[in-house]
C-alpha cells in the first residue's frame, strides 16, 4: 500500500489484495519486496490505508461496488495452510460474491435467451478486466454457438461499459469511486509524475504475482 496514488485503479488493486493477504505474508516475503520507498506503507499503516480505501468503496450501491470488485480484486487467493493436499490457492469469496450479484443483475436483460451461466461469467469477467477473447474461443470454452456469444456479449457489454453514445454502469461506478478516493485524499488530485511512475511499477508487480 502507498499513502498516495495517481489512479483509483492502483489504490483499489492494492486495497482489495491487501486485506486478504495480510495474514499470509511471511517476513521473508516482505524482505523479497525490497526496501520500501518513503511512500510505501507496511504493517499496520498499510492495513489502515486498505481500510480507508474500502470505506469509500462501501459507500457505493451493491451493484456498482460488485463491478469494481470484479475489475480490481484478485480472483483467487494464496493459501498458506501448508497442507499437502492444498492447491496453494482458492477462489476469493469477495470476488465470487460480486460475480453472483452481477449475474443476478444481467439475468433479466437476457430473458428469453438460453441461460448459460458459464458464458455470462466469462463475458462479465472479460469486459470488466479488459480481457480480449474472441467469440470463437468463448464459444468453444462455453459450449455454445458463436452467434450466441455475440448476442449475449452485445447486451452485457452495452449495459456494463456502454457504447459510443452512452456510458455503462461500470463507467459510472468508476467515476464515483474515483471522486470519493480523491475527496478522501487517497488519490492525488494532480497526476504527478512520481505518483504515476509508482503506479506503473505497482501494476507490473500486481501482474507478476
Ligand atoms: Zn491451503
Amino acid at each position: 500500500m502507498r499513502d498516495l496514488y495517481a489512479s483509483h485503479a492502483a489504490a483499489l488493486r492494492d486495497a482489495l489484495r491487501h486485506a486478504v493477504e495480510r495474514g499470509g505474508l511471511s517476513s521473508l516475503a516482505v524482505l523479497h519486496q525490497g526496501v520500501p520507498s518513503a511512500s510505501t506503507l507496511t504493517g499496520t499503516d498499510a492495513t489502515a490505508q486498505a481500510a480507508r480505501v474500502r470505506r469509500q468503496l462501501d459507500r457505493l450501491a451493491p451493484l456498482p461496488r460488485a463491478l469494481i470488485v470484479i475489475a480490481y480484486a484478485p480472483r483467487s487467493l494464496k493459501c498458506s495452510c501448508g497442507s499437502r493436499c492444498c492447491a496453494g490457492t482458492f477462489p476469493n469469496p469477495e470476488w465470487n460474491e460480486a460475480m453472483r450479484a452481477t449475474l443476478a443483475h444481467v439475468a433479466p436483460l437476457l430473458a428469453g435467451r438460453a441461460a448459460n451461466e458459464r458464458l455470462h461469467r466469462a463475458l462479465i469477467a472479460n469486459v470488466l478486466t479488459r480481457t480480449k477473447e474472441t467469440a470463437v474461443s468463448l464459444a468453444e470454452r462455453c459450449g455454445v454457438h458463436r452467434d450466441t456469444v455475440a448476442a449475449h456479449a452485445a447486451i452485457i457489454e452495452t449495459d456494463l461499459v456502454g457504447n459510443r453514445q452512452t456510458a455503462g454502469r461500470f463507467d459510472h461506478a468508476s467515476a464515483r469511486i474515483d471522486a470519493l478516493l480523491r475527496e478522501a485524499g487517497t488519490v492525488a488530485d494532480q497526476d504527478t509524475n512520481a505518483a504515476r511512475l509508482a503506479d506503473v511499477a505497482n501494476d507490473a508487480q500486481a501482474r507478476a504475482t
